[in-house]
């Protein structure tokens, strides 16, 4: 029996996410990730005096279609802000970025947990630049810079603390990250620091409206870490309470070594950043036809797509799911939907034997070797019974893969073709049935477990050719007459 818990965790998450224009923020430096070191960095990356910055329409329009496939209020009328602060790997001594008002207001997320489907609350999604990088790993002693990441866009999506459980927030992370890839807004890659996360965690007695105090922790950089984190925190926090200590609020960090958190530092009262209207910036002002045009670039989105597949009867809630994942995916498929309306064979292969394929060349459904109309001729080809799966998946795709032929020409080739054709099926039953006539003896008296036995003979000396249905077909009508 589970003892009914006496604190519920609150979640609230920021989420930046680097936009994957061409060009940084401000000026027309390559926004690529890493590259050797202050390689990617004119006078404007640099801060230089008198330099003066420009926004990137790309980027705005990112932002943008991001705030639309999560149903946010988009503000037209937009302005950007320095925020003031001190850091070393910052050379103007402040951030570009938003303030009192974000180009995307509101919206939310669906996610999905064992819980079920719920909408997670957004509270907005705003533009900003990133800054460069402290190096302290470089030298024993120094610290170095590297300003090729200053000035990249960003966008920060910010909930509201509408998460209830480590699962709940890890969710919302995979659902943000399969979003952005899919509009093409971030290559979401968690690794390289394109998505990362601030997890702000507090907990209540269970049951109460108010929310606790939170703690802050900072920069997590997979859904594994953003999961132990929120674990950590809800044990550290729970024992503190049940101690009757104060809760106080903070910056943490978490260490992936140990899957715990340590303290970055105390947030006695809110920072001061000296916010107002970047003066070297004009407003930004995202026209009516501008929004229209946006609106209508969308393309279906994950849910949708979801919801449209598993409304094809022989789709199964997983395949459905499944072939949802990802855009490359989804477009495979409704491709080789064009060809054949094999619509479960289709999603098989796909989820299967290529999928399988794809992830040992470590390539993706952008990469697939197999044209969309050669894996329907295929498919087709085993449907129709002149092709087993086994041998499509063993001879013919390796095949299919190497060369630029049709299925059908390479599995004449490959001499791998079944047959259904009733004189040639004739013989091989005959052949075996006068090859163990005993056997048929004891078939004909009851023992009907031996029809396998004959199919398998029939299989083996057709070289795989004959259609299993066809030869049962025929072999049972050749038995049952004596
Ligand atoms: P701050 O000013 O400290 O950055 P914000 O009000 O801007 O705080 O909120 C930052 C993030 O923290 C948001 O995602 C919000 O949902 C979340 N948050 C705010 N208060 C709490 C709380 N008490 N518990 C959990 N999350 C919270
Ligand atoms: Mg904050």
């Amino acid at each position: 029996m589970q003892d009914t818990p006496i604190y519920e965790v609150v979640i609230g998450l920021e989420i930046h996410a680097q936009l994957a224009t061409q060009s940084k923020l401000f000026c027309g430096d390559s926004n690529l990730f890493g590259g050797e070191a202050n390689t990617r960095v004119s006078a404007i990356s640099l801060a230089h005096p008198g330099t003066l910055p420009r926004t990137n329409k790309k980027a705005v329009e990112l932002a943008v279609k991001l705030g639309l496939a999560c149903e946010c209020d988009i503000e037209q009328n937009n302005y950007f802000a320095r925020k003031n602060y001190f850091y070393p790997d910052l050379p103007k001594g402040y951030q570009i970025s938003q303030h009192t008002s974000p180009i995307c207001k509101g919206g939310n997320v669906r996610i999905t947990t064992t819980a079920g489907s719920r909408a997670v609350r957004l509270n907005r999604i705003h533009l900003e630049e990133d800054a460069g990088k402290s190096l302290h790993d470089q030298h024993p002693t120094k610290t170095f810079i590297d300003l090729n990441r200053a000035g990249t866009p960003l966008v920060e999506i910010v909930t509201e603390p509408d998460m209830y459980s480590a699962e709940e927030a890890g969710q919302f992370v995979a659902e943000i990250r399969k979003l952005v890839r899919w509009l093409g807004v971030s290559d979401g890659n968690m690794e390289e620091g394109s998505l990362r996360c601030d997890a702000n965690i507090s907990l209540r007695p269970a049951g109460s409206q108010t929310l606790g105090t939170k703690v802050e922790v900072k920069n997590l950089n997979s859904i594994r870490h953003i999961k132990k984190a929120i674990e950590y925190e809800i044990s550290r926090i729970t024992a503190l309470l049940l101690q009757g200590q104060p809760i106080i609020q903070q910056t943490r960090s978490f260490d992936a070594d140990n899957d715990t958190t340590f303290a970055l530092r105390d947030k006695e009262e809110a920072n001061d950043y000296r916010y107002f209207p970047d003066p070297d910036l004009a407003p930004f002002v995202i026209s009516a036809e501008a929004l229209e045009s946006y609106k209508a670039s969308l393309p279906e989105l994950p849910n949708a797509l979801h919801q449209r597949l598993l409304q094809m009867e022989e789709l199964t809630e997983y395949d459905a799911q499944q072939l949802s994942d990802d855009l490359h995916t989804a477009q495979y498929f409704e491709e080789v939907s064009l060809y054949t309306s094999n619509k479960k064979s289709i999603a098989n292969w796909i989820l299967g034997p290529l999928r399988q394929w794809l992830n040992d060349h470590q390539l993706n459904f952008s990469q697939v070797p197999v044209s969309p109309a050669n894996l329907a001729q295929m498919i087709d080809m085993i449907e129709s019974g002149e092709l087993s799966f086994s041998t499509a998946v063993s001879r013919l795709l390796p095949a299919l893969i190497k060369e630029k032929k049709s299925p059908r020409e390479l599995a004449e080739t490959l001499n791998i073709l079944q047959t259904a054709n009733e004189s040639l099926l004739a013989e091989w039953i005959q052949e075996v049935m006068n090859k163990m006539p005993d056997k048929v003896q004891e078939y004909r008296k009851g023992k009907k477990g031996l029809l396998g036995l004959f199919i398998g003979e029939i299989k083996k000396i057709s070289g795989g050719k004959a259609d299993p249905q066809k030869v049962t077909q025929l072999l049972q009508e050749k038995l049952n007459q004596p």
